[in-house]
């Protein structure tokens, strides 16, 4: 039974709650950029607080040592990646690919550093690449939408992406570039220890579970990030669901499978 509260949420991102017993395909209409986003950021009801025990963190790979030499590659010379500073700092400088020499400005990602949450999409485009924010754009209102239908608001989860700069014509980052920035998502993931990652998009998904199977393959699913004990669930990018309100029933139903991760 949802609430009130959770029902005004779904309204928000274009989802109209149907009891069990109604077998109806959605109809989601497609969301104005110009609606507000729900005003109450309290956690759903019965949401546990946020930041349990330490969980095991992906290990390094062979070669990835957390103090990278990059005189080569790009990335700042000896710099290691051990803390916020040291994180925010090595992206800032690094110019390992044609993305980090071509873009407006980094940007590594934002929120809680606490996170229980992490929220990992494909790269920044052209507002994110402007505020230097993660998720500003209409998919980041979307975003935002979806995070309050199961009570969370962006001040609780991390919001970052494959790709730290924008790739230019809001292109896919290539294989090569996400590589190449993986360091610094591993290095926020060491940070963080987040319960569960929420992957939006093929490019994060893919790129994260290293596999070439589709979304809509890949969210039948909950996942482990690769090396690490950490569930991963992926859903459609919210740029995807402003294409195709459709797909938000689906997305509705990936979103209370990571309500259920958070809360267990
Ligand atoms: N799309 C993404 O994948 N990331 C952003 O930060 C913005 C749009």
């Amino acid at each position: 039974m949802l609430t009130n509260r959770q029902l005004h949420c779904l309204k928000g991102i274009g989802i109209r709650h149907w009891p069990r017993s109604h077998a109806v395909v959605e109809t989601a209409r497609e969301p104005l950029a110009s609606e507000p986003v729900a005003a109450d950021p309290a956690p759903a009801k019965g949401a546990k607080p946020l930041k349990p025990e330490a969980k095991e963190v992906r290990p390094l790979k062979s070669g990835e040592d957390e103090s990278i030499s990059g005189s080569e590659t790009g990335l700042p010379p000896k710099l290691s990646l051990e803390t916020w500073d040291e994180i925010n700092q090595s992206i800032q400088q690094c110019t390992a690919c044609e993305l980090a020499r071509n873009c407006s400005q980094k940007v590594p990602g934002s929120g809680n550093r606490q996170a229980d949450l992490m929220i990992i999409g494909e790269g920044p485009g052209h507002d994110e690449d402007i505020q230097g924010e993660p998720f500003v754009g209409r998919s980041g209102q979307l975003l935002d939408k979806m995070l309050s239908a199961i009570g969370l608001d962006r001040d609780q989860v991390f919001i970052t992406n494959i790709v730290k700069c924008r790739p230019p014509n809001n292109r896919d980052p290539k294989q090569q570039e996400a590589q190449q920035c993986r360091v610094f998502l591993d290095a926020q993931i060491r940070q963080i220890k987040p319960r569960v990652i929420l992957s939006v998009g093929r490019v994060s998904a893919q790129s994260l579970l290293e596999t070439k199977q589709p979304v809509g393959k890949l969210l039948e699913q909950v996942h482990q990030l690769p090396g690490a004990d950490i569930p991963l669930k992926v859903t459609y990018h919210p740029a995807y669901l402003l294409r195709t309100p459709s797909a938000k029933a689906i997305v509705w139903q990936d979103l209370k499978r990571l309500h259920q991760i958070l809360n267990r």
